[in-house]
């Protein structure tokens, strides 16, 4: 590759490592790229070429990964969603492109179902509304019916997103398939926000009409997304880079980076990488059980993906005050570990293996088996 040494850039700074127990975690930097891929960004950094022209080929190679009709480049999933909402609203007229997030006429309602419209660290509905959108939710939180959707589809509606995510609510939400029989037989686009998964072709064979990924959460790429869809509807997507998407571009080295990414994605053995992630859950398992007032146990990932995770879990008499107890302990210690907290409230932590590496691991354990040793659980 290189005999170049990638200098160690944030000790450099002052600023300390962290141990991610967490998942693909945005505020974490989302991925720790491969050396291939730190490679290639640094290769893609040093020369000038038509950004034009290299967003036009890398968007063919997605589309073939995905055997979508067109793919286009993003500067994230959240940019997806404002452009492939900006793409149904205003499509390539370059004056109503110009326009946004202002909308002449009334064609703009985005549908979601209520138990969609979360927040992921920025909410699912302002990026709607970034786009020209008006986002419309429809049905309640723990319940949709195929009559409110039904019912919520008029001459205003632009479209309706899916939001793919362990974020969203897991029951009582219709299935993918069913909104999209309802909306497009009323000939609606149906959006998926899919930011986290890894199924890059999934959706596009179902049947939508565009999918918004990230490029640096499960394909392991650089801060990056991209689109995937209709040929028509991507060709709006790619107009809004003259309008709203002009602050969210794509540098030619995300590209070459995301492009290196999914190579490597598409020759990853899955079966290894689970029985990888599935080793050291036990591993975990093993070394934490025996903790007093607490349980721990393999719990798989909640969005129905092949992931395990290990999960403690406090049988104490405030249990959520002694799980976020742990989580300050762990992250304010060095190096600071992040475990994954959305649990924490009701007194769980889970420790996602794919983020780590063998070598913390055992400080990861260290660190929990202190936090009880120095009696920190007395809640
Ligand atoms: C992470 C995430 C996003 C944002 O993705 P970025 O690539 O960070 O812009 C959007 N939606 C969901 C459900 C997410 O999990």
């Amino acid at each position: 590759m290189s005999n170049y040494e990638l200098p160690d850039v944030y000790a450099g700074l002052g600023v300390r490592r962290v141990i991610n127990a967490s998942g693909k975690m945005t505020a974490l930097g989302g991925s720790a790229v491969s050396e291939e891929v730190a490679f290639a960004i640094a290769a893609a950094a040093r020369s000038h070429v038509s950004v034009e022209e290299l967003a036009t080929r890398a968007g063919a190679i997605i589309a073939g990964y995905a055997g979508a009709e067109a793919a286009c480049l993003t500067s994230g999933a959240a940019a997806g969603i404002v452009q492939m909402t900006a793409a149904c609203i205003a499509g390539v007229d370059q004056v109503k492109v110009e326009r946004l997030p202002d909308v002449e006429g009334d064609r703009r309602h985005v549908l979601l179902q209520t138990g969609h419209a979360v927040s992921f660290g920025a909410p699912v509905t302002q990026m709607i509304r970034m786009g020209g959108g008006r986002p419309v939710t429809i049905g309640w939180a723990n319940a949709v019916s195929k009559a409110q959707l039904e019912g919520s589809l008029d001459a205003r509606t632009a479209a309706f997103l899916y939001v793919q995510s362990h974020h969203a609510v897991q029951e009582g939400m219709l299935p993918l398939a069913t909104c999209m029989g309802i909306c497009h037989s009323r000939d609606i686009p149906v959006l998926v926000d899919a930011a986290a998964e890894e199924e890059i072709g999934a959706y596009v064979a179902m049947g939508a009409d565009l999918v918004a990924y990230s490029g640096g959460k499960a394909f392991g790429g650089p801060t990056s997304g991209f689109v995937v869809g209709k040929r028509e509807l991507i060709r709006a997507c790619r107009a809004q880079e003259r309008g709203v998407a002009r602050p969210m571009k794509v540098g030619k080295e995300q590209i070459v980076g995301l492009l290196t990414a999914l190579a490597a994605h598409a020759r990853r053995d899955h079966a290894r990488e689970l029985a990888r992630n599935q080793q050291i859950v036990d591993y975990l398992i093993g070394s934490l059980s025996g903790l007093p007032d607490t349980t721990v146990a393999v719990a798989w990932d909640e969005a129905g993906r092949a992931i395990p995770r290990a999960v403690l879990t406090f049988r104490t008499a405030q249990p959520g005050a002694a799980a976020t107890a742990l989580l300050a302990h762990l992250r304010n210690g060095d190096p600071p570990i992040y475990l994954r907290g959305h649990a924490a409230g009701l007194g769980s932590v889970a420790i996602d293996p794919r983020p780590l590496d063998e070598a913390d691991v055992p400080i990861v354990v260290e660190r929990i088996t202190a936090f009880f040793r120095e009696g920190k659980v007395s809640v």
